[in-house]
């Protein structure tokens, strides 16, 4: 495809909605950040910035929160599930979209976005199969298969693996599902639960921090048991920690034994993301030309 073809994307996340104008290759020539409020008033602006920009877009690449269905082939592809943001439940992203731009629009979860962009302009680049795991208010992931995101029955639910607590944590799960996931034990309203600060307050001999370390351990460690990824990024605000990437790795490799290939002791095989913010923009970008193949 043409590096001088120009796409629209769309970073739509909980508090904040980024549009993009940009390249194929990933290189973004504009940008507007606006408030994400009830549906009608964001796609408004969205619409208002493609159009302002005078520029002749092919496509729309869009990253959003969830749950929202994004298989192109069901029925209510594109429309949002239940959520507690108002005025979203139900709401047919996609079909607004499309009417408001008059563009193909193609989606992703927003972390499948932020996967992308890893893989195919960050930290997973080179990968065949990569991981991308966010750890903040929750615990997201997403698997990227030559640089896509595939299609799948639901997104993965990677925070919500069951982890082995560790002797004398009993400290209440901060998931309604479960009692022993990595969301509900190592995401960041278990830690302002657990500790009331965040890890960043801790040095990584700390035991807070060391225990924190050991769940993102066991979880990288499950993830290489069953995907055989060959590479995991770990992002996201708790991630974020200083000491905390290289620790989970540390703590993965412990859980592991030696029973994994030895390149998953490597340094550089569970590393922070090379995107920071832009990941999410960059990969829905990505996405207006690569999700065609990655979803259809
Ligand atoms: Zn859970």
């Amino acid at each position: 495809m043409a590096e001088q073809q120009l796409y629209g994307a769309i970073e739509l996340g909980g508090t904040k909605t980024v549009c993009a104008i940009g390249t194929a290759g990933g290189r973004i020539i504009a940008r507007r950040t606006v408030a994400t409020r009830p549906p009608g008033e964001v796609i408004a602006d969205a619409a208002a910035f493609f159009k302002d920009s005078g520029l002749a877009l092919a496509a729309l690449g869009v990253g959003a929160f969830g749950p929202i269905v994004i298989d192109p082939a069901a029925p209510d592809f594109g429309r949002l599930c239940e959520t507690n943001k108002p005025g979203w439940s139900g709401f047919d992203l996609a079909g607004a979209l499309t009417e408001a731009t008059a563009l193909p629009v193609r989606l992703v979860t927003d972390v499948g976005a932020a996967a992308i962009g890893e893989a195919r302009a960050g930290a997973l680049r080179g990968c065949r199969i990569g991981i991308y795991l966010t750890v903040g208010t929750g615990i997201g992931g997403a698997i990227t298969i030559d640089g896509a995101v595939p299609p799948a029955l639901l997104h993965p639910e990677m925070g919500h693996i069951a982890l082995q607590r560790l002797p004398g944590d009993t400290a209440a799960s901060m998931c309604r599902f479960h009692d022993s996931c990595a969301e509900g034990l190592a995401a960041g309203p278990a830690i302002a639960a657990r500790f009331g600060k965040s890890l960043d307050h801790f040095a990584p001999d700390d035991p807070e921090f060391r225990l924190i370390a050991d769940y993102l351990g066991q979880l990288c460690g499950q993830l290489v048991l069953t995907l055989s990824p060959q590479r995991i990024v770990l992002g996201g605000g708790v991630a974020s920690a200083p000491g905390l990437v290289p620790a989970a790795h540390r703590e993965m490799v412990r859980h592991l034994g030696s029973y994994a290939p030895a390149a998953v002791a490597d340094e550089g095989y569970l590393i922070a993301p090379a995107l920071g913010q832009d990941a999410g923009i960059t990969g829905a970008l990505l996405c207006a030309t690569q999700a065609v193949r990655a979803i259809a």
